[in-house]
């Protein structure tokens, strides 16, 4: 049988498509594609016309088991996404199990994943994280979803769309405390990427201040609680030397 191939593509940088995965998009019978026009224009940027699938949240499971049958059947198919790594906070998580309950190769071509590549610059603890992807859209949820997370200790990471991001980091600000560190990332590998650090109320502020920097596509990371607390036991500390200067 043929091999599914799940093949990253660039988060804003067309240079960021790997030589192999080239090589893949360019021998595989057909492409599988979150959304079949945004993918020709990739392939079109790079000089290739191959036969493309729509694959989406919506009929992933019925195409999966037609995927499965042509791929028993030898045929070599990728998959790609709109940008960055397949199925992470993007489609493909049935297509790769019905592939692999069927017996079928399915091999990575790694590449870009915004998540990752924010991560690689903040410079918050990365030996633990916790890729949280989209909160819910709803304010109540996503609060809610906040709460459950607020005194986890690894560095939490969390997708963010321009529109969302000021109710977003409001909503962090309330729930993880005005002082807890962050780190956002906006617009990664292109030109207007930029990565400002501070703490979630100076960020908040910042983001209120300057509609530029609710433009784009975010990576919130947020440090983790252990720190957080490690510092509330400082500062007491700190606060309990000064009183006792004034006790008798
Ligand atoms: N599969 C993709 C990946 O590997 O990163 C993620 C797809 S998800 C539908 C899109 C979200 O990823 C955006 O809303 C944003 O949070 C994040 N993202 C994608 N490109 C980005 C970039 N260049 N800079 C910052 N965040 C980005």
């Amino acid at each position: 049988s043929g091999t599914l191939h799940i093949v990253a593509t660039p988060i804003g940088n067309l240079g960021d498509l790997s030589p192999r995965a080239l090589d893949t998009l360019r021998t595989v019978a057909a492409i599988c594609a979150e959304d079949t026009r945004h993918t020709r224009q990739l392939l079109a940027h790079f000089g290739l016309e191959r036969p493309l699938l729509a694959l989406h949240q919506h009929n992933e499971e019925q195409q999966a088991a037609q995927l499965v049958a042509r791929l028993q059947a030898g045929d070599s198919l990728a998959l790609v996404s709109d940008a960055g790594t397949p199925l992470v906070s993007d489609p493909g998580f049935r297509l790769v199990r019905a592939a692999r309950a069927a017996g079928i190769r399915v091999s990575p071509v790694p590449g870009a994943c915004a998540a990752i590549a924010a991560l690689s610059v903040a410079g918050l603890a990365s030996d633990r994280f916790s890729f949280e992807g989209f909160l819910p859209a709803k304010g109540a949820a996503r609060r809610e979803r906040l709460t459950r997370l607020a005194a986890e200790p690894q560095t939490l990471l969390f997708y963010e769309s321009s529109h969302r991001i000021e109710e977003t980091l409001d909503d962090m600000v309330n729930v993880f405390g005005f002082e807890r560190r962050a780190v956002l990332a906006r617009e990664l590998t292109k030109l207007f990427e930029t990565v400002l650090d501070g703490s979630l109320g100076e960020l908040a502020a910042r983001v209120k201040a300057d509609p530029n920097q609710r433009k784009g596509e975010f990576v919130v990371m947020v440090e983790g609680a252990g720190d957080d607390a490690d510092a509330k036991v400082v500062e007491g500390l700190r606060l309990y030397a000064k009183l006792k200067e004034h006790l008798p």
